[in-house]
């Protein structure tokens, strides 16, 4: 048996990447997304390529693809694209269990060492065997984990918080991986949602099986659903359900906040943590990160943002009645489906104003602030035969830092609109995420910092409109606020964030 990924099945990226190393910082926010594919025979490589290439809006840094039958791992790895890191090896990897991830870091974690999945091997009375782990979320007491386990001699690779949570499992003394799991998550705060393979070996029969394990953090925060394919007993997990329907794969349910879900020869099993908590879905993921075909407990993002635009226009329509507006246009991609829904509600009729280059990725999915600055020009170019003397609503589904606005404003103006009253489908984000989101440190977010009035002058609207917390929540279903983290509009946070806070 080999239950640990040697050198040689580690894929040549590896070496040649492994020269970034750099110093741990101890930061850690992350954007990612996870997949995860179980059949009882067949090799699934290529299966798990499909779901995550589905997922590559969650993270454009690095991505990974751990394959395992139970015995060795293969692990392929590294910096790009899902298309710049597989770009041969994929058919190539064996085995009937895999796991992968998609990551986007924010600060100091731009190293190979950080790309996911992470593997450890463990021992335990019946056998041992090996885990691989992959993260989607930010926990909010990594610094004190981390502290911890060194203390007990553990030697980090990485700076993730991720790594802390692959020791805590294998080096817990209990006696199945699931109860390792189980057990190991109690002293772990914030949110994950994971997936990932467990090798197990039995010493007394002489076998050996890959199971793979989905676990959703008890608050929910980031979204984790499971899959079946076809009727032979094999089930995928992904953090959207984009990523079934790209897989192949047919949406069973969404993995329950607090739930651990285990695929193995027995099935499928389903287990709780210990630990319960309110309910605090990410109401970011309806706004911008999910894609709009996915449903996340429940609820389509497309719809959930169609309704915020719909909303959004009966209270502009009450802020201000005197505005004729011409056209509703959309910052795409994730104003679209705002735009649409503004429209119908309001009777001001849609129009394409922004065209997108499509080879350009997401603005914000480049760490550094004077990148993002100048690729919003190569990203989006106006269109001046439907922008020109027009009063002109622009939906975006939210102001982070300012700069987009401010350029777009610029953009549209030059292009000739005569007036532009820019609508935003969410609240203003006053407070940083430290759940998974990349919302800034607090100082850099422009509604931290100005008033709506200054928001307005500054980045050169004719009016700036925001959609209310009362409306964004009527819009994705809990009018109560009781199932949705909101804490980027208000601060207040479902967990304690003294240690994060910035
Ligand atoms: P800015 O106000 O310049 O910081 O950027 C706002 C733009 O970035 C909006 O058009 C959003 O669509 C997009 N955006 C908002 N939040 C995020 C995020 N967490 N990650 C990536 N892009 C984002």
């Amino acid at each position: 048996m080999k239950p640990a990924a040697s050198r040689s099945d580690v894929g040549a990226s590896y070496a040649s990447d492994s020269k970034q190393l750099q110093a741990p910082r101890y930061r850690w926010r992350e954007e990612c997304g996870v997949f995860g594919v179980w059949s009882g025979n067949r090799p699934v490589a290529d299966v798990c390529y499909l779901g995550l290439f589905a997922l590559q809006h969650r993270g454009q840094e690095s991505a990974g693809i751990a394959v395992s039958d139970g015995m060795h791992v293969d692990l392929e790895k590294g910096m790009g694209l899902m298309t710049d890191v597989f770009k041969t090896r994929v058919p190539s990897l064996k085995g009937h269990c895999a796991i992968g991830h998609v990551r986007y870091s924010t600060f100091g974690g731009t190293s190979f060492a950080n790309i996911q999945p992470i593997f450890a091997s463990f021992a335990s009375s019946s056998g041992g065997g090996f885990v691989c782990l992959a993260h989607n979320g930010s926990l909010v007491n990594a610094k004190k984990l981390r502290a911890q386990l060194e203390a007990r001699g553990c030697v980090f690779q990485s700076t993730s918080d991720s790594e802390s949570m692959l020791n805590l499992i294998v080096l817990n003394s209990a006696p199945t991986i699931e109860e390792k799991i189980l057990s190991s998550l109690e002293t772990v705060e914030g949110a994950y949602s994971l997936a990932l393979v467990a090798g197990v070996r039995d010493d007394a029969d002489n076998t050996h099986e890959a199971r793979l394990i989905g676990v959703r953090d008890p608050h929910g925060f980031r979204p984790l659903c499971l899959g079946r394919l076809g009727e032979r007993g094999e089930y995928v997990l992904a953090s959207e359900s984009c990523a079934l329907d790209a897989a192949g794969a047919e949406f069973v349910r969404d993995v329950q906040p607090g739930e651990m879900v285990v695929v193995s020869r027995k099935g499928i099993r389903s287990f709780f943590l210990r630990k319960k908590a309110r309910p605090a879905s990410c109401v970011f993921e309806y706004i911008y990160f999910a894609r709009p075909d996915s449903t996340i407990d429940g609820l389509n993002v497309w719809q959930a943002r169609y309704r915020m635009g719909r909303q959004l226009a009966r209270e502009f329509r009450e802020g201000y009645p005197g505005v004729a507006p011409d056209a509703v246009v959309p910052v795409p991609d994730t104003g679209i489906a705002a735009a649409i829904g503004f429209s119908a509600e309001s009777g001001v009729p849609y129009a394409e104003g922004l065209i997108k280059n499509r080879y350009v990725g997401r603005t914000f999915i480049l760490p550094e602030q004077n990148v993002r600055r100048s690729t919003v020009g190569m990203k989006l170019n106006p269109l001046r035969e439907n922008l020109k003397d027009r009063k002109v609503i622009l939906i975006d589904d939210s102001i982070v830092r300012g700069t987009t606005s401010a350029r777009l404003i610029n953009l549209l103006r030059k292009a000739g609109a005569a007036e532009i009253h820019m609508c935003v489908s969410s609240p203003p984000i006053t407070h940083p995420c430290y759940y998974g989101i990349d919302t800034s440190i607090r100082k850099e977010l422009i509604a931290a910092v100005s008033t709506v009035e200054e928001i307005h002058k500054t980045i050169g609207t004719d009016s700036l409109h925001y959609l209310t917390l009362r409306g964004l929540l009527e819009s994705v279903n809990d009018a109560e606020g009781e199932k949705m983290c909101t804490s980027c509009f208000h601060g207040r946070y479902p967990t304690d964030v003294t240690e994060v806070a910035l």
